[in-house]
């Protein structure tokens, strides 16, 4: 089985051929920390966390690598309206981002590099390509020269066209060479944080956002590396512009693969953009929020259940077919605990691993048809990373498995040999759901939270340790708070009263 992946570059399904052999570097851009992250933000990490490790599954050594843009426009502008430090609001959202993504199975990022703390490596990087002729300096600005790159443009197949700069808008726009030339450098302007300021041989300024993502990727993965991902909204100017970057500073292809994913749609067209409206339903699609009331393998389950170059669109409906879909599976490992008295999260046997002497005569047909369909969701992954393919494949798996509990009546009577046959055939159903993520552990404790009332118990609590500490209960107040711990929900206290998580 060999491994085809869409390559945006080619417009093609592509074999795929890692630079160096058995080893895999992938970047995928992160986010820019200025407000708290939407559902939207999660796609890109969850798709590439599975891309990971089903490229690890595989026997690849994998290094993906994930940035965090703590130094732009939006991030001053956001910073200066909450009065607060720039980078202090950056890492505040940055490790909500973090705690969330965790939430959501997203723990094998090898590195999440701050653009903040790598001016140096972009300062080099812009150096070199001024040194190069395919850069220029105008009054502390520094641009990307695009008549100077013949390949410009191979990404999108589009030529540059003439790209917000965000710098000094129509005067400077007067003093670039080309119109579509874009920032690499911008000069500090009057009333710009200190945070924000960082010298450089052409004077103090920031970098632009395109430069931090080509020189952190070549930094962490080398010059030439395999999967460069992002969003299809990234594709142009972003993408075509590190590829511009990267390429003219070192005469070598960049990313072997670029993999863009779809983006997610909300169900808000009918509320107009001013409408008070709207900004509740924004700020209720945020992930912090959707973790309260939502578990968070079933957002997983969402996000896989769409090919990741589809557009996902976000809505209740959607939200409860995948709780349902998640439901099939959680009822199904029940069953399999119940007959076989053993955790069906922990497998410890699979039914492609198992001896002739083991099988369940009346199980032949449960074997054989688990080993079709263990290969035909290798296949599904092996297209494209198909997960919504891979996913159906593993509701063929319990449709099956549900078929033999009942036919060989399991439930009110089975013996060593079908309880084992079962016992593998849940190993191969979670292990298979494991390259996604998904069926990691236990939803036990989840549970009550489904139905809604473990966040409002919370918050419960919550309220009753406040009034203890008012009237001075301190005692009272740290018992609440230390075996809410111990069941793990984490209580933080902040200037805007208590947050909560659940570990
Ligand atoms: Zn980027």
């Amino acid at each position: 089985m060999t491994l085809r992946l869409y390559n945006t570059l080619t417009s093609e399904k592509e074999l795929f051929d890692s630079v160096k052999p058995g080893e895999v570097g992938i970047y995928l851009c992160g986010p820019t920390v200025y407000k708290p992250s939407h559902i939207g933000h999660a796609v890109g990490p969850v798709i590439f966390d599975v891309i990971k490790r089903y490229l690890t599954f595989k026997n690849f050594k994998v290094t993906w690598v994930l940035n965090v843009t703590d130094v732009e426009d939006k991030l001053i502008a956001e910073a200066e309206a909450q009065g607060r430090d720039m980078l202090e609001l950056a890492r505040d959202l940055e490790r909500q981002y973090v705690d969330a993504m965790g939430a959501m199975g997203v723990k094998n990022i090898d590195y999440m590099p701050r653009a903040s703390e790598h001016i140096q490596e972009i300062i080099d990087h812009i150096n070199d390509l001024i040194e190069k002729g395919h850069a220029y300096v105008v009054e502390g600005d520094v641009y990307f020269d695009v008549s100077k790159d013949e390949d410009y443009g191979k990404l999108t197949n589009r030529k540059a066209d003439d790209q917000e700069s965000g710098t000094r808008e129509g005067l400077v726009k007067a003093a670039k060479r080309n119109p579509g030339d874009f920032a690499l450098w911008k000069a500090a302007k009057p009333g710009e944080p200190a945070s924000a300021k960082y010298q450089a041989p052409w004077g103090v300024g920031r970098p632009g956002w395109h430069i931090e993502c080509s020189a952190m990727a070549m930094k962490y993965l080398g010059k030439t590396f395999d999967i460069h991902g992002g969003g299809l909204d990234l594709k142009f100017p972003h993408h075509e512009n590190e590829i511009a970057q990267a390429e003219c500073a070192t005469g070598q292809t960049f990313a072997k693969y670029w993999m863009h994913h779809g983006l997610t749609r909300f169900n808000t067209k009918k509320i107009a953009k001013s409408d008070p409206e709207m900004a509740k339903v924004m700020e209720s699609l945020q992930i912090a929020n959707l973790l309260k009331q939502h578990d968070p393998e079933s957002l997983r389950f969402l996000i896989l259940q769409s090919h990741y170059r589809s557009p996902i669109d976000f809505s209740d409906e959607v939200l409860k077919a995948a709780k349902s879909g998640l439901g099939t599976f959680r009822r199904l490992l029940e069953r399999v605990e119940r007959v076989t008295n053993s955790d069906p999260y922990k497998p410890e046997m699979q039914i492609e691993r198992m001896r002739d002497a083991e099988l369940d005569p009346r199980g032949r047909d449960l074997l054989d048809e688990l080993m079709h369909l263990r290969v035909r969701f290798l296949e599904e992954m092996d297209d494209d990373f198909n997960t919504a393919g891979a996913i159906a494949v593993l509701f063929e798996i319990a449709n099956a498995m549900n078929k033999y509990i009942d036919a060989a009546k399991l439930e009110t009577h089975s013996d060593e040999l079908p309880r084992n046959m079962l016992r593998a055939a849940g190993g191969t159903l979670v292990s298979l759901g494991n390259v996604l993520g998904l069926f990691e552990r236990r939803p036990a404790a989840r549970a009550i939270g489904d139905d809604g009332k473990l966040p409002q118990l919370v918050e419960l609590l919550v309220n009753v340790r406040k009034m203890s500490r008012e009237a001075k209960q301190y005692a009272i107040g740290d018992h609440i708070r230390d075996e809410l711990t111990k069941l793990g929900i984490t209580l933080e206290d902040g200037k805007d009263g208590t947050r909560w998580r659940i570990d």
